[in-house]
């Protein structure tokens, strides 16, 4: 039994380093919540007989189809034109299973609005160094206190938010190259709550201005969600090859 014990603590010694060093988010990608916003009684911003919901959930949908081919498991936060509140959003991304041995991303879409008709282009948001992870409490789901027991909470969000941002760069740069022509408004730091709740990297995309003349007619268009699902698919997977 004591020899039993030593061997024991020997093994537990060997794997405990690596298993803090590597972190829960430092793995290919295995899991992508997608959270199209909006939806139901919420129309989300409206331009040209537009509703931003529908825009979103087009997207979405493809991304998800996208994401399956490449053998990514995807969840989405709603499928069809119902309302989720955000916080039931954030419930249904912590509850998702990780795939053995991978890692889960959250992405969020939305179109964007402006006073000034003239306002276009694309932009990323992530929490950034806002980003608090809350999550190891009883309302941790099962399974994923183990999952980050290695890490303090600090360290958990750090890490986050760090993979965050990187997330988010890599999203900009697909978009941009899959859309030289449009403004690239860049990455920027957002303080919103489906990216504060949710225990993984996080990013939300806004894919186009609704209340610019010009790209209300792309963005309702099913060329544009196509092209637009494939460079977030591609951003995902720039950063998922990024990290092995
Ligand atoms: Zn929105």
């Amino acid at each position: 039994m004591k020899r039993f014990l030593i061997v024991f603590a020997l093994v537990l010694l060997a794997i405990l380093p690596s298993a803090a060093a590597e972190g829960p988010f430092n793995h290919a990608v295995g899991l992508v919540v997608i959270d199209p916003g909006h939806g139901g009684h919420d129309p989300g911003a409206v331009g040209n007989g537009l509703n931003e919901k529908d825009a979103v959930l087009s997207i979405a949908l493809k991304l998800r189809d996208l994401l399956s081919d490449d053998g990514i498991e995807v969840v989405m936060t709603r499928d069809s034109d119902v309302f989720v509140e955000l916080e039931q959003r954030c419930v249904i991304a912590n509850s998702a299973l990780w795939p053995e041995g991978k890692s889960a991303l959250f992405v969020s879409i939305h179109a964007n609005s402006s006073e000034a008709s003239e306002a276009s282009g694309f932009e990323v948001y992530t929490a950034r160094n806002d980003k608090v992870i809350d999550f190891l409490n009883e309302s941790t789901p099962a399974g994923m206190g183990f999952r980050f027991a290695s890490l303090s909470r600090e360290k958990a969000s750090q890490e986050c938010a760090l993979m965050s941002d990187r997330l988010g760069r890599a999203i900009v740069d697909s978009i941009a190259s899959g859309f030289p022509y449009m403004n690239r408004r860049g990455l920027k730091e957002g303080n919103l709550y489906v990216l504060n709740c949710t225990a993984m990297p996080s990013a939300l995309v806004e894919a186009a201005f609704i209340s610019n003349p010009e790209e209300v007619l792309s963005l309702g268009s099913d060329a544009f969600a196509v092209k637009m699902a494939e460079a977030i698919e591609s951003g995902i997977l720039d950063y998922s090859d990024s990290i092995r």
